[in-house]
């Protein structure tokens, strides 16, 4: 097999997505399974669909043409807004845009007209994160304005936390949320169909506070490796291991770990001394910058990471490692959004664990953390 690649354990996302529609659906919360990190791969995307998703989600329209184009007939949700030039394409495979600016729905508005079809809306509030949505104040302005647009249909709200500024999805905002919904019914006597909350960093929330009126999360992270992004801590009784990066020793030979020279910048910056140690096992692995975030990779038991540079992983190991020995790193999301796009990284599905053994417990309101300790955000513990 070649390598690097990256396996997938169609069988593990399977049963964390069904845990967590399990989960969410006794709060009344549907779940968009978002697949963006996968680059829009079909098998996840099917894998999500056995597991109970309601919708898939993405935020590029080249992973949701993927979709289509695999056949995959589950209503789609694109996540990020498309520039009105991409309004043909995202009417064609989308049901649903997130949106926020009032251009970009006459776009969407002018094309689903062509195309004789309704193009549904969710309107993005901004709620503190500063990234996409309208300001609270203007959402019935808004939304009133879409209600006038042919061819659309409001067809909910939604906001988007903790991926920008960090802000923490809570009782506040999300009943900030949910009164905006209300208000919406009362002055434009539009029923939302949809309030959509967020994404994984909401589990926390959706697990202690009551919903309200929020019947949707789109989760990625949370299927796919298994953890709680606003604290990276492991949500108990869901599988972290269903990717895994195998990478080929290119080189494994001993050397001083004191660089020999005067130091400038290397090819990322400066960078960080490790200290005079004497003479290591440093091993090469054929993949770098360019191919992952070497900053989220979890070594195995033994190896650690010592630096990257655009095609070379720097290891120091116990041994010399033979030429293409084969290493395998767990990874967090950043590392795996990034080896899944670098075209140099196949994919692979493991086949063997149709039937995973089922992880100690099962997750539960209890095993999340319902106060995660935000002053202490570690990077990954994988
Ligand atoms: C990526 C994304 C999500 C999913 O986020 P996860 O943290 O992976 O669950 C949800 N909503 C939007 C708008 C996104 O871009």
């Amino acid at each position: 097999m070649t390598s690097p690649r990256i396996e997938i354990d169609l069988a593990k996302i399977e049963y964390n997505t069904r845990a967590l529609v399990t989960l969410l659906s006794g709060r009344g919360i549907d779940v968009t399974g978002v697949t963006k990190a996968t680059l829009g791969s079909p098998e996840v995307a099917k894998a999500m669909i056995a597991g109970g998703v309601s919708r898939l989600g993405d935020s590029r329209l080249e992973n949701l043409e993927a979709l289509r184009h695999a056949g995959i007939q589950t209503p789609l949700t694109l996540l990020r807004s498309p520039t009105p030039d991409q309004a043909e394409r995202a009417v064609a495979c989308a049901s649903l845009s997130q949106v926020s600016e009032l251009d970009v729905v006459k776009a969407l508005s002018a094309a689903a007209g062509r195309r004789g079809v309704i193009h549904g809306l969710v309107l993005m509030v901004e709620l503190g994160d500063l990234r996409e949505g309208v300001m609270p104040g203007d959402v019935l302005d808004v939304g009133h304005r879409i209600s006038l647009t042919p061819h659309v249909t409001l067809a909910g709200l939604g906001t988007n936390l903790a991926c920008r500024a960090g802000v923490v999805p809570s009782a506040g905002n999300m009943g900030e949320l949910s009164a905006l919904a209300t208000l919406i019914k009362a002055r434009l006597g539009l029923q939302l169909p949809l309030v959509s909350g967020g994404n994984s960093a909401n589990l926390a929330w959706a697990l202690a506070a009551p919903a309200g009126r929020i019947n949707d999360l789109r989760l990625g992270e949370s299927i796919l490796l298994g953890c709680d992004p606003l604290t990276r801590i492991p949500l108990s009784g869901l599988y972290t291991d269903a990717f895994t990066l195998v990478v080929p020793v290119i080189e494994s030979l001993a050397k001083p770990t004191a660089p020999r020279g005067a130091t400038g910048e290397a090819a990322f910056g400066i960078p960080t001394q490790t200290g005079e140690r004497g003479t290591i096992i440093q091993t090469l692995a054929a993949i770098g910058r360019q191919d992952v975030d070497p900053d989220g990779l979890a070594p195995p038991q033994g190896v650690s990471v010592l630096a990257a540079s655009s095609d070379h992983l720097v290891l120091e190991t116990q041994h010399r490692l033979a030429p293409g020995t084969e290493i395998r790193f767990g990874l967090d999301y950043s590392a795996l959004l990034r080896a899944m796009t670098s075209p140099f990284v196949t994919t692979t599905f493991a086949t063997t664990t149709r039937q995973p053994a089922f992880p100690a417990s099962s997750p539960s309101i209890g095993s999340l953390p319902s106060a995660p300790p935000f002053a202490n955000r570690t990077p990954a513990a994988l």
